[in-house]
């Protein structure tokens, strides 16, 4: 099946060079000079993830993520950023992007991110069962997450981690591990983006994320997913 990625970007040198690199890859690439077209086409098209420049003419890249995110959460998304942004924005709390590159960026490093992501938008195909835990149901085969029944929104990054943890309840993972096991070994960044989904996850399953009780922290080490 050809993986579907708008690109939603202005700047039409930039559009046309990574649309022939992601081409030439396999994938299909749909492509939007605005925000509001990027919408538009999200909507009518659902791609499998989105490549989304902030610095666009009208509605910006966070507020189109933020639409994309609220409408359609399991669709991937990776921010195309200028070198003087706020890195910690990009990633934070609010965005709900799955990664993010600085331009100028290698189309054979933006490949590498796409492909990691798939693997995270992959995290369920080839498990088809449900896993039980406390209050909360992990179906990996709709790759829905459920606490009390009730449906969890989780990007697909999110996804990804919430599956590592469950299928390995209290294990301690180290911040570098899950960083190589859920972006990949050749993912090029740092932690920070580990840290900044555990928070988010916490925000969204936790009774009270200040006080975790599922997605506990290891001091000095990382996260574990405590038993329930
Ligand atoms: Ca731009």
């Amino acid at each position: 099946m050809k993986r579907k990625i708008l690109l939603v970007e202005d700047e039409e040198s930039i559009r046309k060079f990574t649309k022939i690199n992601l081409e030439r890859e396999g994938f299909e690439v749909l492509e939007a000079e605005s925000g509001e077209i990027g919408v538009e086409i999200a909507r009518r098209s659902t791609p499998d993830l989105v490549i989304l420049d902030i610095m666009l003419p009208g509605i910006d890249g966070y507020e189109v993520c933020r639409i994309i995110r609220n409408e359609f959460p399991k669709i991937g998304i990776i921010m195309l950023t200028a070198k003087t942004q706020d890195v910690d924005k990009i990633i934070g709390l609010e965005s709900g992007t799955d990664d993010y590159m600085v331009k100028p960026f290698n189309p054979t490093e933006l490949i590498l991110r796409i492909k990691s992501l798939i693997r995270r938008l992959d995290v369920a195909v080839k498990n088809e069962d449900e896993i039980l835990d406390g209050p909360f149901t992990l179906d990996r085969y709709s790759r829905s997450f459920y606490k009390d029944g009730v449906e969890v929104e989780l990007t697909p990054t999110e996804l990804s981690i919430i599956n590592l943890f469950m299928t390995n309840p209290g294990k301690a993972f180290a911040r570098n591990e899950i960083l190589d096991l859920i972006w990949g070994s050749d993912y090029i960044g740092d932690t920070k983006i580990v840290d900044v989904n555990i928070r988010r996850i916490r925000t969204k399953i936790e009774d009270n994320s200040s006080q975790p009780k599922y997605l506990e922290t290891v001091w000095g080490i990382g996260y574990r997913w405590k038993q329930n």
